[in-house]
């Protein structure tokens, strides 16, 4: 099983209910074939050797069996039928043949980490919990994250010149005279975080909402629901939660359709507003109507913008953030090029020659 550092997936099982015996691994999208024999330890000749043929899908979440033995195998105790093919869900129970040798699937989350195998709690336990059924992670790739462009419709009433930003160098003013800072929408974000439509992923300890002004094709805001104003506040207390803030913002992106042809940033900016504490996963094409200016540029490709795995680093050594004097006049640098560090003197003109790096 290959498995990207870092990334969590998902393997399926097949286990005996009646009694203890080896469980079958069934790979994702591969058929698997079991009936009589020392795998299964059955040997009652009404069970073909050939009895059901297994094909386990771990984004969808189910097992789809097709009975190949004379005799019958069931799910929940109706027959499938010679060469039927039924979906079998975790909680159901297949018996082999004659309403025997019963087995249930489990779908386990391995982490795949350098190698390192670690083998997570089944996932009925460790399953998010989310509203609509879109939202969380396995349907992610297929269904909302494919629709992550830009939202034009937004953005033709959030997207439109702001002339009323200020001139304050700080993004996270949180004066209510501004209603969009850097390209987030402070207090209006502990609003959104609670709002079940803005919900892309959540569990236990974080949310995730896409940036209502996204900078770039994929922007998305990781917001712990622990009330955290900003990164002056973070303590080594919170180094789990920034981990898991991390590890989320990874998943994020394997699950991303476009993740081979873009690459991705994790960050903070430096300088705290007075709203929530929430971690950007931006891609880096910056190919977005809502980048304006040089503010929303510079706050993303210079050390304003403070990598993740920096912070977490800073928080283990130090204890705390610690943000450079000065940082928030880095905003203020001339243009340029995040990849080939060219100059470009306007933001247009910016936009076209990111064009060359980032082809649609
Ligand atoms: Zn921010
Ligand atoms: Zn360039």
């Amino acid at each position: 099983m290959r498995a990207p550092r870092g990334a969590i997936m998902q393997v399926c099982w097949l286990v005996r209910k009646d009694k203890c015996c080896q469980r079958i691994k069934l790979p994702h999208l591969k058929t698997v074939v079991i009936g009589r024999g020392p795998e299964t330890e059955i040997t009652d000749k009404k069970c073909s050797r050939q009895q059901v043929q297994l094909k386990a899908d771990c984004n969808k979440g189910y097992v789809k069996i097709k009975q190949m033995g004379v005799n019958p195998a069931s799910v929940d105790l109706v027959d499938i039928g010679k060469d039927e093919e039924v979906k079998l869900k975790p909680g159901q129970v297949l018996h082999l043949v004659n309403k025997l040798y019963p087995y249930t699937i489990q779908f386990l989350e391995v982490t795949g980490v350098s190698g390192a195998r670690a083998e997570g709690k089944t996932k009925a336990n460790k399953r998010p919990y989310i509203d609509s059924g879109n939202s969380n992670m396995e349907n992610m790739s297929e269904k909302s994250m494919k629709m992550e462009q830009p939202d034009l419709q937004d953005g033709s009433s959030s997207c439109k010149p702001n002339n009323t930003s200020s001139s304050s160098s700080s993004p996270h003013d949180s004066s209510s005279s501004h209603k969009e800072h850097l390209g987030h929408w402070s207090q209006g974000l502990k609003i959104s975080m609670q709002d079940p439509k803005m919900q892309v992923y959540k569990d236990e300890r974080v949310v995730v909402i896409k940036d209502k002004y996204p900078k770039a094709r994929y922007h998305w805001l990781i917001l712990p629901w622990d009330s955290i104003s900003s990164l002056k506040s973070v303590t080594k207390e919170h180094l789990e939660l920034l981990e898991h803030m991390h590890a989320v913002g990874e998943k994020l992106i394997q699950q991303c359709l476009d993740k081979d042809s873009l690459e991705f940033r994790l960050g903070y900016h430096a300088v705290p507003s007075m709203s929530q504490v929430h971690l950007h996963v931006i891609s880096q094409d910056f190919d977005s109507p809502c980048l304006k200016n040089k503010k929303h540029w510079n706050s993303f490709t210079t050390e304003y913008f403070l990598n993740s795995q920096d912070v977490i680093e800073m928080v283990e050594t130090k204890g705390k953030v610690l943000v450079k004097d000065g940082t928030s006049e880095l905003l203020k640098l001339p243009l340029r090029c995040h990849v080939c560090k060219q100059h470009q003197s306007t933001i247009p003109q910016l936009k076209e020659h990111l064009k060359k790096h980032w082809p649609k």
